[in-house]
């Protein structure tokens, strides 16, 4: 019977564990987003930057989709994480310079 308890705490552990894994992390800042959904949330929200990169995300899927461009979530989310990639990239070099 004790060893029944112990492996029922230890599986909602596990899942818990598994949770937070699975927990969706910002394309902007890489904080994780709270309350977000994995594979959904993309954007934290909580600053300026991440509120104007899920704005062009969202302008982006917009254009993808009157283009009659196939999955245009995923490829608005690809175009997007490509610009803050290279937007990382040139702040990286003004900044060594
Ligand atoms: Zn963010």
């Amino acid at each position: 019977m004790e060893e029944l308890i112990g492996e029922g705490k230890s599986a909602k552990l596990a899942m818990r564990q598994i949770y937070s894994m699975n927990r969706p992390f910002c394309f902007s800042c890489g904080d994780q987003i709270k309350g977000g959904k994995p594979g959904i949330s993309m954007f934290c929200q909580s600053k300026v930057e991440c509120r104007r990169w899920y704005r062009r995300y969202r302008t982006l899927k917009e254009k993808f989709r009157n283009k009659g461009i196939e999955n245009p979530k995923k490829q608005a989310i690809a175009t997007v994480a490509a610009e803050i990639f290279i937007k990382e990239r040139m702040n990286e070099s003004r900044t060594t310079n």
